[in-house]
């Protein structure tokens, strides 16, 4: 349980923090590129504000359900608190990085959620930074990559996908 996040059930940052370096150490080793989504609810603090914290919670595990699903195979998804999440795609060229980031926006995006007699729907914002080469980088320092490119999205209007500059992979 340690390291999985009670909430949603997804792997949480200790997890992350035990894997992904392992992950990392493989794309240089073995020569594949890896990218690092970060993901952020848009607005969220207006969703436990207005319908409640429980219905807040239930956003959380749906947007959770999507990332197991699409995330499924050698992926690793993790809940890094609050409605902050991220997910790591090894093995994709960055077309497929954003195909696969581009479906998980749309399908959270087409969700209806229902509080009460209000039926609402939601978006989220993402990051994404790449890694290719041959010196296994620094785990927080791709995360504050995409991080970055993940403010670049919420600066330009939310629900959209930005991609860190260098990450020319
Ligand atoms: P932005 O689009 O800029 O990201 O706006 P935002 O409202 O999503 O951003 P902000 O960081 O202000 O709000 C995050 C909110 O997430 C505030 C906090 O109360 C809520 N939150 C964090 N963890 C949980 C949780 O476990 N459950 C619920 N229901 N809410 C949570
Ligand atoms: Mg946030
Ligand atoms: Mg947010």
């Amino acid at each position: 349980m340690a390291l999985t996040d009670a909430l949603t059930g997804l792997p949480n940052r200790r997890a992350l923090d035990v894997w992904a370096p392992r992950q990392l150490s493989a794309a240089a080793r073995h020569d594949f590129a890896i990218w690092v989504v970060m993901a952020d609810l848009d607005l969220f603090k207006k969703v436990n504000d207005t319908y409640g914290h429980d219905a807040g919670d239930t956003v959380l595990k749906s947007f959770a359900e999507i990332l197991k699903v699409i995330t499924r195979q050698s992926n690793i998804c993790a809940r890094l608190g609050g409605e902050e999440f991220l997910v790591m795609f090894p093995h994709a060229d960055k077309k497929g990085a954003q195909t696969a980031v581009e479906r998980i926006r749309k399908q959270f995006e087409s969700k209806k959620f229902t509080f009460g007699n209000n039926t609402v729907t939601l978006t989220a914002s993402f990051g994404v930074a790449g890694f290719c080469g041959t010196k296994p980088p620094d785990l927080n320092a791709l995360v504050a990559r995409a991080d970055t490119a993940l403010y670049a999205a919420k600066h330009n209007g939310r629900n959209r996908i930005e991609f860190e500059l260098d990450s020319g992979v």
